[in-house]
């Protein structure tokens, strides 16, 4: 009745609001924010307001012993506004199943090894979150929910694993053909049920053209609920700064430095979230592997996006990181502020190759790919801080790329057995095209669930 009114008695109470980053002033909760994905103006949503952990909620999770009871603690600090405890507690068991223990490499480098999940993928933690929220948030199931998510790699495996066989969602994964490993794609087209795998004539950027796309169309949006998966989604960024205090409740440095595989930049958007929350980090490391937009503004304060370049780091290939857009929000667009907190390094394919071989021969540790340009840029900034602690995040497991790694390794990394399950399964897929056109009749097609 006095929205104004209303409004200004929820400011006073200080419900917890997340804003577009390109504007202030439009503004929604949890639930709004979760379900659409992106903001009407099609920024991306952000927290108001960063709930500081007081001293004791610090000692609280520095002495937590499992990134459930880290993720509890956080969770409840997060989102205390619009969930109640109970469903809070729900949320957080069923979907953090699993530690993200830390692994000493050398005594001034450790691993934080975020892969021991379903898909074996850091992308387990924010998409199982993504679809307990989303599951609470649609308890009365009034229409189905349909989420989009473009790929390079790990993000479709994580999400439909997460979403599989609930009720009254049905998860559309683009993916760029011919572009994911054997093994990735695996992992998202042999599922069926809720879960459709579209193979797209086209690069990730592409995909994630296509998602967008959707999402800026207003018939289709009035005739479906879309929401997306991708990393621009709260849900998924959110309690990826869960692990970060994990980090850190495993080491007895003071101070962190972490160095961040980055592709799409919302992991390391999540590591600067969680320092706002009090976590205690100096630097941020971005390593990427030939993409390299970001160190290269870094570096030069010129920020150019482009089409993203095929390496065997492949779920970093992304030409037009997503979530740059918060990061500038964080630190005010000023290049001068984020180049003082995130140090950018790139790697090439054969310098990659060189990283993995390199660190088994000396520590006996097997990297990926990916966690392998973490490691290489917190060897090279330790060259000059020879005093920090610096933690890498192992993004995902060694395994899941054989035809990089096993030739650089004597051994071969141990399959885990929920791997070896997905490699049996029988590939199922809809070959699309990347013009709109095509996506969206597949859309309006499969509007009834
Ligand atoms: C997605 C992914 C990354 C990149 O993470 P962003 O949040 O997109 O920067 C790195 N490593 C692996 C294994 C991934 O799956």
């Amino acid at each position: 009745m006095f929205p104004g009114l209303v409004k200004r008695v929820a400011e006073l109470q200080g419900d917890m609001k997340y804003y577009s980053t390109k504007n202030r002033n439009i503004r929604a909760g949890l639930e709004d924010a979760v379900k659409n994905g992106m903001a009407p103006d099609k920024g991306l949503y952000m927290p108001e307001k960063f709930p500081v952990l007081s001293r004791y909620e610090l000692e609280r999770i520095k002495k937590s012993e499992s990134l459930t009871e880290t993720g509890m603690i956080l969770a409840r600090k997060l989102f205390m506004d619009d969930l109640d405890n109970e469903s809070i507690e729900k949320i957080i068991t069923c979907a953090l199943v699993f530690d993200t223990p830390v692994v000493k490499i050398t005594d001034r480098i450790l691993a934080l090894e975020l892969f021991h999940g379903p898909t074996l993928a850091f992308k387990d933690v924010g998409a199982r979150f993504m679809a307990q929220i989303l599951k609470h948030f649609n308890r009365q199931i009034e229409q189905p929910i349909h989420v989009l998510v473009a790929t390079s790699g790990d993000t479709g495996s994580a999400v439909a694993n997460g979403f599989l066989d609930m009720e009254g969602i049905k998860v559309h994964v683009l993916y760029p053909s011919g572009q994911v490993s054997e093994l990735q794609e695996k992992q998202f087209t042999t599922l069926g049920k809720n879960i459709t795998a579209l193979e797209v004539d086209g690069t990730f950027d592409d995909c994630q053209t296509l998602v967008k796309q959707a999402f800026a169309d207003d018939e289709i949006r009035s005739k479906m609920m879309l929401t997306s998966a991708n990393s621009i989604n709260l849900a998924r960024l959110l309690p990826q700064s869960f692990y970060y205090f994990r980090a850190w409740s495993q080491t007895d440095a003071e101070q962190l430095v972490v160095s961040v595989p980055s592709g799409n930049y919302g992991n390391l958007t999540a590591g600067l979230l969680a320092r706002e929350m009090g976590l205690p980090v100096n630097m941020f490391l971005a390593a990427s592997n030939a993409n390299d937009v970001v160190p290269e503004y870094l570096a030069t304060s010129v920020y150019t996006p482009r089409s993203s370049v095929k390496t065997i780091a492949n779920a970093m290939d992304v030409g037009a990181p997503s979530n740059f857009e918060r990061i500038l929000n964080i630190f005010d667009q000023k290049h001068e502020r984020v180049s003082r907190h995130i140090k950018g390094y790139s790697f090439s394919d054969r310098e990659i190759r060189e990283i993995i071989s390199t660190a088994y021969r000396t520590h006996g540790y097997i990297l990926d790919p990916h966690g392998a340009t973490g490691y290489e840029a917190a060897r090279q900034f330790l060259e000059s801080n020879p005093q920090s602690t610096v933690v890498f995040l192992e993004t995902a497991h060694p395994s899941k790329f054989p035809e990089t790694v096993n030739g650089l390794t004597d051994g071969t990394p141990e399959v885990p057995d929920r791997l070896k399950d997905f490699i049996t399964g029988k590939k199922e897929s809809i070959p699309i095209s990347r013009k709109y056109r095509a996506f969206r009749e597949y859309l309006k097609s499969s509007r009834h669930v």
